[in-house]
């Protein structure tokens, strides 16, 4: 069986002394190992990003560009190949694998115009003789560390603009599919990133928390679950480092009464159960506004008959199986304990069957779901609909604005007005119109309020370069010699 490496300093190493078994979830079975890394072997890494530093960071912006431009033409070439280790790793069909590498695509576009992103500010004669300007440097060595659901997507919405501003990067990617991470980086190695620029350990608590308590290491990222992002945030913070901590989601989707509800439950069939609900934008609450809620749960249960789950490699397929054993019968324990919570459940996932012998599990729909239940209030992550009822858009928004998560949200209506009262009023960092899954595009930034977000720092875009850069200003003079003099007044602007 195929160990797979950790990758310091362009070397693939691995531990002998921890590994973790990779599994197939489409069939249940252990397809690799990975190593687990020992502290030793994380600061070995994080010496390796230390050392690359000085020379990378004096690379010129005209060649760090050019790795970015490469890096997208080779992304665009193997985007088969790497959609293949993703659907075998995490189980998602091999469009929506493919979908994942197009948006992180993004982030290494919006890298390539890094000569732009990295302009600095220059004001003239700010006081007589005295010119001021700013320049945006990198922070350093830069940790990363990524949830399972999308292993190519989320570690390149860190990198790339990491190693654009200049920064050396240790990325901890998710012990679960942790093969995408390796291709990565030897696409970027292809591409022309010098050895140490990038390195990749695979690992669990123990290679976090030497990332978080290196001195050498000065920021970090992390997306993945709640309890943990907090945990991340604290522990780095008071390591004094800058964090960005991206946890977990309940996204809410309100349809007003005059909404289309052919396209409403279309959308909600889409973002519901599209990779298993394994997104941390996937729809999980319908908040059926005044009445609309026999019509839309009819017409989503309609929908979902035809839905084809199966392997994710069978082109026929549209949804593949969750991660694991224990996130199929975590996922299953919340619809078992649905009635008892006062909910109907319309569809029971755990009733279908299927040919295969991996995680899979069906897809829920629970209609009456009320919000004081678990199956409500807490992030399930599985292809289970909450449906909710409320009498008046007062009452939908007020519950996304309640909820503990502030992720995405989305509105279905045909009312302008009504539209832009929510976007007003809501308290999310991403909110779709008539759009169920509002993920950015690459050149805004992405993140979420509340308790989905621990930090000031949005994620890719705009707000990484800020994350990743520390300003300098430099205030410039050149006086004649004779113009000199001793002055012990603090200095004015005249
Ligand atoms: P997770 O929190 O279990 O793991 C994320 C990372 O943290 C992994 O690299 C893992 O190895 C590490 N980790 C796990 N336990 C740890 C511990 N005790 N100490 C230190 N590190 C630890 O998350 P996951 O199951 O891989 O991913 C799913 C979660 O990620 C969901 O909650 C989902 O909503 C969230 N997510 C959020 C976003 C977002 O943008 N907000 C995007 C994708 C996923």
């Amino acid at each position: 069986m195929a160990r797979i490496p950790h990758v310091i300093a362009g070397e693939k190493v691995t531990d002998a002394e921890r590994t973790q078994p990779v599994f197939n979830p489409a069939t249940g079975e252990e397809q690799h190992e990975v190593s687990i890394a020992s502290v030793a072997t994380v600061e070995q890494a994080i010496a390796a990003a230390k050392e690359a530093l000085p020379k990378w960071r004096a690379t010129s912006l005209t060649k760090r560009a050019d790795v970015f431009f490469n890096l997208r033409q080779l992304l665009k070439q193997r985007t088969p190949e790497l959609s293949a280790i993703v659907t075998s790793e995490h189980g998602k069909v091999l469009s929506d694998a493919a979908g994942e590498i197009a948006r992180g695509l993004e982030n290494v576009e919006f890298a390539s115009g890094l000569l732009h992103l990295l302009k600095g500010e220059r004001d003239e004669q700010v006081s007589t003789g005295i010119d001021v300007h700013s320049v945006k440097q990198p922070v350093g060595v830069v940790a990363a560390i990524t949830p399972f659901n999308f292993p190519v997507m989320v570690p390149l919405w860190m990198i790339a603009s990491a190693i654009a501003c200049g920064n050396t990067v240790v990325l901890k990617p998710s012990e679960r599919d942790p093969s995408a991470s390796v291709f990565i980086a030897d696409l970027f190695r292809e591409a022309g990133l010098p050895d140490g620029v990038l390195n990749v350990v695979h690992g669990d608590k123990v290679a976090v928390d030497t990332l978080l308590d290196s001195r050498d290491v000065k920021a970090v990222s992390f997306v993945g679950s709640t309890p943990i992002a907090k945990y991340i945030y604290e522990r780095a913070a008071a390591n004094g480092k800058r964090v960005q901590a991206l946890g977990g989601a309940k996204n809410h989707m309100i349809v007003m009464p005059d909404a289309d509800l052919d396209g409403a439950a279309d959308a909600a069939v889409s973002a519901a159960y599209g990779s298993a609900g394994e997104r941390c934008m996937a729809v999980s609450v319908v908040v059926a506004v005044g009445g609309v809620g026999d019509g839309l749960v009819q017409r989503i249960a309609d929908r979902i008959k035809d839905l084809r789950i199966g392997d994710g490699t069978d082109p026929a397929s549209e949804m593949g199986p969750l991660i694991t054993r224990e996130a199929k019968e975590r996922v299953e324990s919340y619809v078992a304990g649905a009635a008892d919570e006062g909910a109907t459940v319309v569809v029971d996932g755990r009733e279908q069957e299927f040919a295969e012998t991996g995680f899979f599990t069906g897809v829920s729909l629970i209609d009456h779901v009320q919000t004081d239940s678990k199956v409500y209030r807490d992030e399930i992550f599985g292809p289970v609909l909450a449906v909710v009822r409320v009498d008046s858009y007062e009452e939908g928004v007020q519950l996304v604005n309640d909820h503990q998560f502030g992720n995405g949200t989305a509105i279905f209506t045909r009312d302008g007005a009504t539209a832009r009262r929510f976007e007003f009023e809501v308290e999310a960092g991403m909110v779709g119109i008539n759009v169920p899954i509002p993920v950015p595009v690459g050149s805004f930034s992405f993140g979420g309020w509340k308790d989905s977000l621990f930090g000031d720092s949005h994620i890719y875009g705009p707000e990484s370069i800020h994350f990743y850069t520390r300003s300098k200003v430099i205030t410039t003079r050149w006086p004649k010699p004779d113009q000199s003099r001793v002055d012990l007044g603090f200095p004015s602007n005249d």
